[in-house]
């Protein structure tokens, strides 16, 4: 059965608890396909104390968008019929506290739409009732706003609306598919952050160049710095430069 979707706005209100005595409890973290943001990587491999290289490796796949080129990571879930998340145990989620902001959000969802003239950005909110959620009886009320409060989404919003910017970039200076040289640029420099930092301070492979190596004059720079640099970097290195091989 498909999922009933109803338009929200933030200060609208909606019924829902989800709770470890719900009947349903974790049959949302079963049969998905969970894309992951490079914000959500960056907080899971901090929270799993694990390298980027090593987290993406273990705990993702990693396709191509259709048409553009850029890479899509999801969470690569279970071989078995339940496909369940790897971060799904009896007791709920073992990553809860840097779970991705998709998982935050349900059950709602958010979409944002770009002004091109003005860059302003503008969010939807949908309400999804999936026919095996249970959590909408007898649900507490709560506004949209009191919902990413409580789930405490508006940084991940915040550091995913970044790259919003970049697909506009995309679409005006690289329209069509990248190559997989620069795809491949683009991951590491999105969702690979400790090697993005290695080529940055080290000039680790021949894509960094002397300016990148100026400009992130700081080898232990955050992760979030440089997820922060890492669209500027993009565009210089791949939308508007000419790309070197990795
Ligand atoms: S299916 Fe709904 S109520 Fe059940 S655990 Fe998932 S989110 Fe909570
Ligand atoms: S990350 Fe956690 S909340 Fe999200 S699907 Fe996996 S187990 Fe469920």
């Amino acid at each position: 059965m498909q999922p009933a979707v109803t338009p929200l706005k933030n200060d609208q209100t909606f019924c829902f608890t989800c709770s470890p005595q719900a009947a349903c409890f974790n049959a949302c973290c079963r049969n998905l396909n969970q894309v992951l943001t490079p914000y959500d990587v960056l907080c899971l491999k901090q929270f799993l104390k694990m390298s980027s290289s090593e987290f993406l490796n273990r705990y993702t796949t990693e396709n191509t968008g259709p048409g553009t080129g850029l890479p899509v990571v999801s969470l690569r879930f279970s071989d078995a019929d339940d496909l369940a998340c790897p971060f799904v145990t009896r007791a709920g989620c073992r990553v809860y506290p840097a779970r991705p902001a998709s998982c935050r959000t349900y059950p709602l969802a958010r979409g944002v739409s770009r002004n091109r003239e003005t860059g302003r950005l503008t969010e939807y909110w949908a309400l999804i009732r999936e026919p095996h959620c249970l959590g909408f009886n007898n649900g507490q009320r709560q506004t949209v706003n009191d919902w990413v409060n409580d789930q405490q989404i508006a940084t991940h919003n915040r550091m995913n609306d970044m790259m919003l910017e970049l697909i506009s970039l995309k679409k005006r200076f690289r329209p069509g598919a990248l190559s997989p040289s620069e795809k491949n640029l683009v991951f590491t420099a999105l969702y690979d952050l400790d090697r993005f930092r290695r080529v940055l301070s080290e000039g680790e492979t021949t894509f960094a160049t002397s300016a990148d190596t100026h400009t992130l004059d700081r080898p232990t720079a955050s992760d979030r710095d440089l997820l922060l640099i890492a669209p500027e970097w993009i565009r210089k290195n791949v939308l508007t430069g000419v790309p070197e091989k990795v």
